[in-house]
């Protein structure tokens, strides 16, 4: 089953849509190399937006689990994914500055009218992983719990 995962990202923000999902672990390409294997799952939500200036927004919701392979060790972690991300759409550069300037929170991309969810999700993930991926003690056997402690 091959899900579709692309949106009129204009059109979905005004019409204030909302869209849940999985996505395939084996398609997150970018991700490959810091999988121990394809288990686990990724679910994502969706929900477009227009704010009271007028600016599009979707906000992305991702849950979910990856089993991620230690980078000393070459072991097993369960990584629980649990993250939101706030995005504002743009149809031109020249409207990046002054919207960034406002809210720091608030991450704005140009896009045309498509947008694949896809890359999307596979950008919050990577920018939620930890830049050196390992087990919180890795000469130890861990918990997921005791890993999850170790990333805050
Ligand atoms: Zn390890």
């Amino acid at each position: 089953m091959s899900e579709q995962t692309v949106i009129d990202g204009f059109e979905f923000a005004r019409m204030g849509r909302s869209l849940c999902g999985e996505m395939d672990i084996p398609r997150l390409g970018r991700l490959a190399d810091l999988l121990y294997s394809n288990s686990g799952r990724v679910g994502y939500t969706l929900q477009g937006k227009v704010d009271a200036e007028g600016n599009f927004l979707l906000h992305l919701g991702i849950d979910g689990l990856l089993h991620l392979r230690c980078q000393r060790c070459l072991g097993e972690i369960e990584y629980p994914l649990d993250l939101q991300a706030r995005l504002m759409i743009v149809k031109d550069e020249a409207d990046l500055v002054s919207i960034e300037d406002e809210d720091p929170e608030v991450d704005s991309i140009v896009v045309k009218d498509k947008i694949d969810i896809l890359p999307m999700v596979e950008d919050e993930i990577l920018l939620e992983l930890p830049f050196s991926l390992r087990h919180f003690e890795c000469d130890v056997r861990e918990s997921p719990f005791s890993i999850l402690k170790g990333r805050i």
